[in-house]
């Protein structure tokens, strides 16, 4: 076997086991056999402690497991652990960092090679090879190790960050409350919450289906029997259907899936953990994913193939299970916490609305739209906790820091006091912020700066206008298309529009065309790309479609009559034509109205700059329209190259780049040139700081989640224009976003504002 394949079957063996243990116990004893060595051992780095701890070992004594371990300086493993680097040994003990471990058995062993295992920068331990006889391990020795590891290193960290949350009779657990465990992620919507966890699940995935006990397991045997017979019916159907076009060994394989639904070994270990109290789901995957292991281990090909075909039919069953259940978790408690997979804007209707305190999101990062809208709502999320064993949290007690993205399972009485007092300053924060509502955005030197809101959801109308907005600087309108089954009918989007429409007339309310693409799928017009975010995405969809364009225009234009305070905005704008085409059939849409007897005026249409080929051409877009809107969600992310979606490259995604900076203001600038309004958009216009920069820039208009309006209004008037822009001139001869953002932290201090910057957290506590 080649050495690749060898590595993916490690790997993929690995990925399959249920806990830590098993996860290191099946390394060691891949690597020793693939390797042909004495020994493999691995030293994982215990926080607690500070010191490398012996977790595994084929070779060594197995009663050292557990009980050795060796400080960050001590031995070649300590070495290896500090330099993060591979040392390769002829022979260990004449090195001058040797540390003899007794209670091993190692000194009959020489030669030596440790790599570290390495998962997002940090060193979680090191991976050993030993041998007896003195010999150097070769470079594709070598070579191999730091794959395996560099492969490994996630499904460690996964499996460990698992254990923790399962072990609180753990010997340690009484240190372990002095160090509240937490998962970090992306600080996606600020803001503390406490509470209790649901998982949302979705797809049809093994290894997503949360721990839930059974409510009534009489109902959950049944469920579990008859989505078995849908899946034999099924399986009957399809095999009917091919008989004539199937060889009789593929005929077979129909014969093999329904002699596995038909093994009691199967159907009576399910059924047995749902008498005890597990769900039918969660019995499921457990003698599932069991049986995918125990065939991938076998030596017999044939027998390994069987591995897929289990955790097919294992998939199957979930499915028809999952159709039983519905998506929606049924008993929510007071203080839910929603954690997904992959949280989308959709799912947050799934626990009501005010039983909904945080949000969590394995995937996904803070200008993800699902985070927008978690902000617009003010809902305390935390996005890209790409190490939360979600599955195993159903239930279990989290706090959320949506302030500095981190969640902690299972926390200390301590801590979650001292979460508590952070919830009442924010509450007193928020009461003082209250007062402002019905009060200018001024300046202390007199500028008066309009403030409006992003909407999307039905919800947000009413919010805006509590909060004193003053205009709508982004209606998203997809939101309402995302929740559907198919394109609403121009009749639907008609009243939705005009409802928004009415809410704040005389107020200018700006409706962008339709935004899919991206992170933004509607259920029934799927776009599969692997590139979404450089693919069809905006009015490059809705250009080729216009029969869609033309019927959500001509329900805006019918909607805004006798109201006349629409405006038109056309997103992911990247060249003249698309300009020149969209405006083209907004007038056409028009005269057709106008021919149709509606008395309907033409709206301003406006172009949204959010790719660098547009902030080149913003000038000659502005000749093209009436106003020119910043998204500047999207302009980072595509003048930084950053995917705004994927919390890999999160800590990367930085709204204050002096690149982006200087985009905005020379965006202003230009447009301004042109005589024509300038406003923006992107989330940047929701941070006090950023709405001084933007301010200062020329900005005419601050368009923001309504949740962030009075915190907005607050640091407008407790500056001047004069000093907003002495603050930008600052700023743009900085060069580095961190520095740039700090130095925004401390002029508000300096200003009295300091309590629109995050507050103190207890981890920042000395
Ligand atoms: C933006 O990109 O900044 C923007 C406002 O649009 P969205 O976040 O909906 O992509
Ligand atoms: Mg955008």
């Amino acid at each position: 076997m080649s050495m690749l394949s060898v590595l993916r079957k490690i790997v993929q063996e690995v990925s399959t086991a249920p806990d830590l243990e098993a996860v290191l116990d099946l390394i060691v004893r891949r690597i020793q056999r693939a390797m042909r060595t004495q020994v493999c051992s691995i030293f994982l780095f215990d926080s607690v402690q500070q010191r490398y701890v012996l977790r595994a070992t084929q070779g060594l004594h197995q009663e050292a497991v557990g009980n050795v371990s060796l400080s960050m300086t001590e031995g070649i493993v300590g070495q290896v652990g500090q330099r993060a680097e591979p040392i390769n040994l002829e022979d260990a003990s004449r090195h001058p960092a040797f540390h003899y471990l007794q209670a091993t058995g190692e000194e009959r062993f020489h030669a030596f090679l440790g790599v570290p295992i390495i998962h997002h920068r940090s060193v979680l331990g090191v991976l050993v090879v030993q041998q007896v006889e003195h010999r150097r391990f070769d470079e594709s020795e070598e070579a191999f190790m730091v794959t395996v590891s560099a492969q490994l290193a996630g499904i460690i960290a996964h499996a460990e960050a698992t254990g923790s949350i399962n072990s609180e009779q753990h010997p340690q657990a009484h240190v372990r409350a002095k160090h509240d465990r937490h998962f970090n992620g992306v600080a996606a919507a600020s803001g503390v919450a406490i509470g209790t966890v649901v998982v949302a699940t979705l797809a049809a995935e093994l290894e997503t289906v949360p721990d839930k006990p059974a409510h009534d397991i009489a109902a959950e045997l049944e469920a579990f029997r008859s989505a078995l017979d849908a899946v034999r019916d099924d399986i009957r159907t399809v095999s009917k259907g091919l008989a004539q076009r199937l060889h009789s060994e593929e005929q077979a394989l129909f014969d093999v899936y329904l002699r596995m639904l038909g093994d009691p070994a199967l159907t009576d270990a399910i059924e047995t953990l749902i008498r005890a109290g597990s769900w039918a789901q969660g019995a499921l995957r457990d003698v599932i994913l069991v049986q995918v292991r125990q065939f991938n281990a076998m030596e017999d090909p044939y027998l390994r193939e069987r591995a897929t075909d289990v955790r097919d039919l294992g998939r199957r069953i979930l499915s028809y299970l999952q159709e039983g259940a519905g998506p929606v978790s049924i008993d929510c408690p007071e203080d839910s916490i929603l954690v997904a997979d992959e949280l989308s804007p959709t799912m947050l209707g799934l626990v009501p609305e005010e039983k909904l305190v945080g949000l969590v999101s394995v995937s996904g990062s803070g200008t993800s739209h699902a985070a927008i809208m978690a902000r617009s709502i003010g809902i305390p999320t935390v996005m890209g906790v790409i190490d939360l064993p979600f599955t195993r949290l159903e239930g279990r007690q989290v706090i959320v820091d949506g302030y500095s993205g981190r969640v902690y399972v299972n926390p200390s009485d301590k801590l979650l006091e001292a979460f508590r007092e952070v919830m009442r300053e924010e509450r007193a924060v928020a009461a003082g912020l209250e007062g402002l509502r019905d009060l200018p955005a001024e300046t202390t030197d007199g500028y008066r700066m309009p403030l409006w809101v992003n909407t999307g959801l039905v919800a947000d109308v009413a919010r805006s206008l509590q909060r004193g907005a003053e205009g709508i600087g982004l209606y998203r309108t997809e939101i309402p298309f995302m929740i559907r089954d198919f394109f609403p009918s121009e009749q639907e989007q008609l009243q939705s529009y005009r409802s928004q429409l009415e809410a704040f007339a005389p107020r200018p309310v700006t409706m962008r065309t339709l935004d899919i693409g991206g992170d933004k799928a509607l259920p029934y017009f799927p776009i599969e790309e692997d590139n979404p975010f450089l693919g069809w995405r905006g009015i490059r969809v809705t250009l080729d479609h216009p029969e869609i364009f033309l019927v959500q225009v001509r329900a805006m234009l019918r909607a805004s009559e006798g109201l006349n305070n629409l405006r038109i905005m056309l997103p992911m704008v990247t060249s003249v034509h698309e300009v020149d085409e969209a405006v083209r059939q907004i007038d056409r849409a028009l005269l057709e109205l106008q021919d149709e007897g509606y008395q309907v005026l033409r709206p301003l249409i406006g172009v949204m700059v959010e790719v660098p080929a547009a902030v080149y051409q913003v000038r000659r877009f502005a000749r093209m329209v009436d106003f020119v809107s910043v998204g500047s969600n999207d302009l980072t992310q595509y003048i930084l190259a950053v995917d705004r979606n994927n919390p890999r490259v999160a800590g990367l995604y930085a709204a204050y780049h002096p690149a982006v900076l200087r985009a905005l203001q020379y965006i202003a600038r230009e447009t301004r040139k042109e005589g024509k309004p300038v406003s923006i958009c992107g989330e940047m216009a929701a941070d006090p700081g950023g709405a001084l920069l933007l301010m200062a820039m020329g900005y005419e208009v601050l368009s923001m989640n309504s949740n962030n309006l009075p915190r907005v209004k607050s640091a407008i008037r407790g500056v001047s224009l004069a000093r907003a822009q002495s603050l930008l001139n600052r700023v743009l001869r900085m060069d580095d976003a961190e520095e740039i953002h700090q130095y925004l932290r401390q002029t508000l201090k300096q200003l009295g504002l300091g309590q629109l910057t995050r507050p103190k957290l207890p981890h920042q506590n000395p």
